[in-house]
Formats: C-alpha cells, structure tokens, sequence
C-alpha cells in the first residue's frame, strides 16, 4: 500500500450517478479523463483483467479463437453494410492527412466479414468463430454511470461463421452456453431475455441483463419463464370480432377537448352511454411524430393506440431504427394541414385516405373494436368509429408501454416488470453483412453460397462497474473472489515493530503460496487502514495489530463483516482456508 498508486477519496465525485462509479472512483479504481472516458488505476486493471480471463477461458473452451484486429478503421466496408450512415452521430468518424474517412470501431461485423472472405473459401473451412477483447467507440449520447456506458470502452465480440442456418443455431447455441458460464462466474444475478434485432438485422437475438435497479434496460418477465427487454415484447393481437350489429359511427361536438381527460368529461356530459361510463380505454388517441431517415428525409408518423396508454419512447425508437424519433413541432402541422392538432382522428388516414402520413395501430386496435375519436375538426370528435369498418390502417406497431399485469404473449401469465443492465448479447445475425461484403464459399456441390453469421458481445468493462453495482454496500466495494484485484488485504496496525514484521513475513508466506496479498504497510493510523479496506472491497482482511500481544490475529470477511480472532500460527493455514473455501479445507497441499 506504500507504493501502490492509489489515492483514496472522502468525497463523492460531483458526476456520481449510481453506487458504482461513485465507490470505483472513491476507491482508486478509475480515474475520469473526458465524460465517458475513463483510465484505469492498477487496482480496477487487475479487476478488468480477471473478468477478461473469465471471458477468454470460456470463449477458448468453446473453441472460439482469439484475434485482435484494429479499432482504426476505414470506411468502405461500413459504407457497404450501410452503418456508414446508419450509426448516426453514434460512430466517431475522422480523417487522415490525405482526407480519406475512417471510423474508430463501434463493432466489427465488417471487417471480421472480410476477414474470412480474404482467407476462406470452402464450406470444408466451416464453422468457424473468432473473437476478440478490445477497445470499442461509440459517441454515446448520454455517457453515465463511470465505465457503465462509457464512450470507449472495453467488448468481447465474437463472430461465427456457418455455412446454413442450422450450423448458425449450433454456433449460438455454443455461444448461448458459453455465455452462461460466464455470467455464472461473474457472480450475479442475471435473466436472459428476447431482445430486439435493432440495426443489426438478423433474427433470433437475446440478452443477458444483470438485474439492478439502476438498469437502463426494462425488461418483462411472466411466471411461466417468458423473459423479454421491454422493447422486444409482442403485443398479443385480438381475434377480429363481427361489427355487424355496432351502431354506425356518428360525429359529436366536444368543444374544448385537445387531451383524454377533456375529453371524456365532455363525452360523458354530452353524449352519455347506457350502462357505464366513457373511459380513457374506450378512445383512440393519436400520437404524431416525425421520422428523421439516415439520408436527413423527414417523414411523418401517427400512431393510434388506447387512450389509456402512454407511448414508449425506447419502444418507438427500436420499431423505427435507423430513423431516429423527432417531435412534430408547430410548423410540420401547419405543412400538413390534414392533421387538425388535438382532433386526428383516422378519417385523414390509413389506407383509403388521400393524405399519404403513415398510420399504424397497437395491435389492440384490432378489427371489430370501436372507438372515439377525432372527427379532424376542430371540437369535433367520432363516437363509435369501428376498426377494420370505417377506417383501415396501414399497419401495426409495438409503441404502446407496456404495463405490469399484461399478458405474455406466449400465454405464460401476467407480466411483471424489472430493470437491468445489458451485459451481453448473443445474436443469429443471418446474411446480411456476408451479402454486403460478398462472403461466400463453395458449398459441397461446388456452388457458391453466402455464409451466415452470428454475433455475440460482451461489455466486459461494463462487467466491472456491473459486479461492483450488484455486491457493494454502504461501506464501499465488495468484491466475489473471481474478480477482487487482491484476495487479502492485511493490515499491520499498531507502532510496535514486531507488527509489521509479523504482518510482512506472513504476506510473504501467503504470496509464495499463491495468495494475492495487499499489504497496508503505511505509516498510517489504524483508522485510515480499515476505512481504506472497506472501501477497496479485498474479500479477506486480516489484521496484525493490537491482539499479536495475545498471540492472536483479526480474520474478517469483507461481505459478511464477521470477525474472528486465530491464533498466529494457525494464520498462514486459515488464510489459505479463507481463501480457497472451506470445502478445500482437508486438501493435504493446503494444510
Ligand atoms: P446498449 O443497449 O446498452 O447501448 P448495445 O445493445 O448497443 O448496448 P451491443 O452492440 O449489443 O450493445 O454490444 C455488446 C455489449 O457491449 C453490450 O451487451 C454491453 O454489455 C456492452 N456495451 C455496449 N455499449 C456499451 C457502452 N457504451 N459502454 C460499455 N459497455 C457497452
Ligand atoms: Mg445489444
């Protein structure tokens, strides 16, 4: 400790957002360089570096062999696959002196793709996966959290190759386990959900989130198993019931009504319905927006769904990707005068009208269901406007939040709601990119096929802060054993000379048997060593102090805070004990 560069802070940094950073950057672990950029102090390296071992043992183990290609990177190829563009303001893009364009890589599809296509070219090559652990860069929007959605940050990216979809589903299967190992070892607890395709294209796509409430991600689950992000959940759509006997559909004035609320207090009063009263379910609100395409086209969106729900912002955003989501402001209603804000309604929409903005439904608004809404007038509403009979729209989409309760799709019981981190991503993304770059190889008859791909990331920097978020306490970090920098942390508290011997022959023992030992060897008061060994979240600390008077050293366990005190030639055995398990206890080469 004399010597290890750390410095410890009393103070939260002013950025913290989550225990995590907080107790990373208050224990010495990670240093802020620019928002989202963060080195890392030997401490949080040695703790990257075992998440890394996790992460390569098991890709090795599943035959997966390690690359590392750059993270400067030309264009062309993301200009071939279309992330060029649309990456968006995502991809750092730069120069080089003569202006040809490069990218710092957010992921590398592309040049894995060319890759084999350079050096493969039979279906005999077949399967193959590779992969990496490296530098990765995105100009994330909203950096947070530390190292948790860094700017640069550190990826396990694989990639494997197949000659047919079923060798894909085996590969991902390969890589689904893998991954469980993984996770498993990490020491957290994490749920494996549906996830959705995004940018990528492609098909069967799922996650690994750790669970914490300080998740970005939400994610449904049902008591039947079903498990999805938020964002992939399929609206289970209604059988089309018979409109034959509906009353027809008749327009109502309902002055002063541009929101729900208004508007079923005046339906209520004007135009009452026998039995119950109107409820925000029993309208059709209508949502508009604009799309922003990668090429810059502006195109409006309107989306029905229930009065009674909200859309979800993150679930649009995935519906329409790469278009990115934009108000519609006051002066793309005045160039669209078939939409009379506060009273659209789906007579200026969907497949039979004249106006051309694209209209698409919740998929509740299903064939038979009827409903108020805008009559596209000002203070005029429909009453009993039938889908599938007075109007038609030109499609559905999942944008309506989802709510706790909610019936799976898969019939599996109602949804409950949680909140998680994406830890990794294990992705069938088909031919696209091989069909992009031209990555094709001869089959067994001679004839040239393009090869399938999957894709499986995992963020390991994101690992570090995720395991810190998920085991620190009040006190600080608190390290599982498979990622602590040190396995002790032994303090020699006290002036007397004889402690610091004792303490430093005992580290010195312990290290020559393997044992990683953090030596508190400064002349500091006993105080500052213990608070700094809470902080720094070692699982073992051992005290040589005030008790080797008595004969006796401090045995404590960083989680459980349980403290025991053992004779001092019994030390050596009991530290080795500690640390390997108590289950190792009786192996002879421990004793
Ligand atoms: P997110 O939805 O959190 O932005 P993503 O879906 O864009 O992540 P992938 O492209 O699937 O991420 O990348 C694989 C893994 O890399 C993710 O599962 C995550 O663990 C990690 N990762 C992605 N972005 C970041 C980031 N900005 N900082 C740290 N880790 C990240
Ligand atoms: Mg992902």
């Amino acid at each position: 400790m004399s010597e290890l560069f750390v410095r410890t802070l009393r103070e939260d940094p002013a950025d913290a957002e989550v225990p995590s950073h907080r107790w990373l950057v208050r224990s010495g672990y990670v240093r802020r360089v620019a928002p989202g950029i963060y080195s890392w102090l030997p401490l949080g390296w040695r703790v990257l570096r075992n998440v890394e071992t996790i992460v390569r043992e098991e890709m090795d183990a599943i035959g997966a062999q390690e690359v590392h290609l750059p993270a400067l990177l030309p264009r062309e190829p993301y200009e071939a696959s279309g992330r060029w563009t649309e990456y968006g303001a995502n991809l750092f893009r730069l120069q080089d002196r003569r202006g040809g364009d490069y990218l710092l890589g957010p992921t590398h599809e592309e040049i894995f793709a060319l890759l084999v296509k350079d050096l493969y070219s039979s279906y005999k090559d077949l399967p193959l996966s590779l992969y990496q652990i490296q530098t990765k860069y995105r100009d994330e929007a909203r950096p947070r959290a530390g190292i948790l959605r860094g700017r640069e940050f550190v990826m396990k990216d694989s990639y494997s190759f197949d000659i047919d979809d079923a060798g894909l589903a085996k590969s991902y299967d390969q890589h689904r386990d893998a991954y469980i190992k993984i996770f498993n070892r990490l020491g957290f607890e994490y749920v494996i959900v549906h996830a959705m395709s995004g940018a990528m294209g492609g098909s069967a796509s799922e996650e690994f989130l750790a669970v914490s409430e300080t998740g970005e991600d939400t994610f449904v689950r049902s008591p039947g198993g079903y498990a999805a992000n938020v964002e992939a959940v399929r609206t289970p759509a209604p059988a089309p019931v018979p409109f034959d006997d509906l009353p027809a559909a008749h327009v109502e004035d309902t002055p002063d009504t541009p929101t729900i609320d208004t508007l079923i207090a005046v339906a209520n009063e004007r135009v009452p319905r026998v039995g119950r009263p109107w409820t925000a379910a029993d309208t059709l609100k209508t949502v508009v927006v604009m799309l922003r395409q990668t090429d810059g086209a502006r195109e409006p969106l309107v989306i029905g769904l229930s009065g009674d729900r909200e859309v979800d912002v993150k679930r649009l955003a995935a519906q329409v990707e790469p278009a990115e989501v934009e108000p519609f402001t006051e002066e793309d209603f005045a160039d669209h005068p078939a939409l009379v804000k506060g009273y659209i309604g789906p007579g200026a929409l969907g497949t039979e009208s004249v106006s051309g903005i694209r209209y698409l439904v919740d998929p509740r608004v299903s064939t038979g269901t009827a409903w108020i809404t805008g009559a596209d007038q000002p203070g005029r509403h429909v009453f009993d406007l039938v889908a599938g009979r007075d109007f038609t729209p030109d499609g559905t989409i999942e944008a309506a939040e989802v709510r706790a309760g909610d019936p799976a799709p898969d019939g599996s019981g109602p949804l409950e709601l949680a909140r998680g981190i994406e830890m990794g991503h294990v992705f069938q993304l088909g031919r696209k990119y091989a069909e992009a770059l031209g990555l094709k190889v001869l089959n067994e008859h001679g004839k040239l096929v393009t090869v399938t791909m999957g894709s499986y990331g995992v963020g390991v920097s994101r690992a570090v802060a995720a395991v810190a978020e998920n085991t620190c306490d009040e006190k600080g970090l608190c390290w599982p054993r498979a990622l602590a920098p040190f396995d002790v942390q032994l303090l020699a508290t006290g002036k007397d000379v004889a402690v610091l011997e004792t303490a430093t022959e005992l580290a010195q023992r312990l290290d020559e048997a393997g044992v990683k030992v953090l030596l508190d060897d400064r002349k500091a008061s006993p105080g500052v060593k213990f608070a700094d060994a809470e902080i720094m979240g070692m699982p073992t600390i051992v005290v040589v102090g005030r008790g080797l008077a008595d004969g006796v050293i401090e045995l404590r366990d960083r989680r459980t805070g349980d403290r025991r005190d053992v004779p001092i030639d019994d030390a050596f055995g009991e530290v080795l004990t500690e640390v390997h398990g108590r289950a190792d206890a009786t192996r002879p080469d421990l004793a």
